[in-house]
């Protein structure tokens, strides 16, 4: 029916005794996409994954997975989900390629004598076939996310769910967290939730954003940093700015003009309503008088964090 759509909820709704989860969610995640879960901590975001997966059952509302009811076909489900809790556990003396290959044997449905060698393609994958006979008691954070992002994968699911797949980490363990979750996605559906800005800029191509059980935003990337004010250019100038500055105000394409002074620069955002204007015109109007000297000059990049901080806090002023 949903052919396209890996998930969809509609009025999805959880209550526990009293508090409010997740109020009626409406959720499209189309197949091949990298979605970012985006919500501070107690968001509803590990109650929306559970239902998902039919480990817990709605209050109101339903959902499907790759067509398959949440309430009714979960078995069908998990055979083609992967997930990732929040905190995965292990055993803890035993190895990495023990681990992995105890998950294969569970859950891989291809020929027996192919266990070994997708165990190994898995260690591979995830980077972890160097470390892969040691027990992982000895295994750092990103590298036991790094495991259990493989265990998730052994048997090739569609979707991948993962539950703040690179919260807690170290910089450099959450680049290759990251890293591999883009390497997977172009075998799977990538679904995963964060309270992390940053990672969800550099990896998703998709984004919600749920703040209080209820969904304030579902946009892609690209929209959502392009939808708030359209483009802005930075130019940096050394010495005065302020007759590039009138030259560039007094143009029908300036939306805006903010000054960000500096001890010895001073940076201007010029937010423009064409952009093929601004690129035709915008640096010989900053540099044409010789006065002042523009030592930087390009397209402002919105910031995710600018985007949510407003989203998020406007969806609490409505309360
Ligand atoms: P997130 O994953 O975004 O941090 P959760 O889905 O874990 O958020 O939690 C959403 C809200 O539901 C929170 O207010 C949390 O305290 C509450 N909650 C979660 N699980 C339970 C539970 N089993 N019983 C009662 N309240 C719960």
């Amino acid at each position: 029916m949903h052919s396209n759509l890996a998930i969809r909820t509609e009025g999805l709704s959880k209550t526990y005794n009293g508090t409010t989860a997740l109020k009626s969610l409406d959720l499209k995640v189309h197949e091949h996409s990298i979605f970012g879960f985006l919500g501070p901590n107690g968001a509803g975001k590990t109650t929306t994954i559970k239902l998902l997966l039919g480990l817990i059952k709605p209050t109101a509302g339903g959902g499907t997975v790759f067509g398959h009811d949440i309430t009714g076909d979960s078995v069908e489900i998990r055979r083609k989900v992967g997930y990732l809790a929040q905190v995965p556990s292990y055993y803890m003396h035993m190895t990495a390629r023990e681990t992995l290959r105890f998950k294969t044997r569970f859950y891989y449905s291809g020929p027996r004598n192919r266990i070994e060698e997708r165990v190994q393609e898995t260690l591979e994958m995830v980077e972890l076939a160097d470390k892969a006979d040691r027990p992982i008691k000895g295994f750092s954070g990103g590298e036991r996310q790094r495991l259990g992002i493989a265990q998730a994968q052994v048997h090739h699911p569609d979707l991948l769910i993962l539950d703040e797949p690179a919260a807690n980490l170290d910089p450099m363990g959450r680049r290759d967290v990251l890293k591999i979750m883009e390497r997977l996605r172009k075998h799977a559906t990538v679904f995963y939730s964060t309270h992390i800005l940053d990672d969800v800029q550099r990896v998703s191509d998709t984004v919600a954003i749920l703040n209080h059980g209820e969904l304030v935003a579902q946009a892609s990337i690209e929209e959502l940093l392009t939808g708030s004010g359209g483009t802005v250019y930075s130019i940096t100038f050394k010495g005065s700015h302020e007759e590039a500055q009138s030259r560039i105000s007094a143009h029908e394409w300036v939306s805006g003009v903010t000054v960000v002074p500096g001890d010895l620069r001073t940076t201007l955002h010029v937010a423009v309503t064409d952009e093929d204007a601004a690129e035709d015109e915008l640096m010989r109007l900053a540099v044409c008088d010789g006065k002042a000297t523009v030592t930087e000059f390009g397209r402002k990049r919105y910031e995710l964090e600018d985007v949510f901080v407003e989203i998020v806090e406007g969806s609490n002023n409505g309360e």
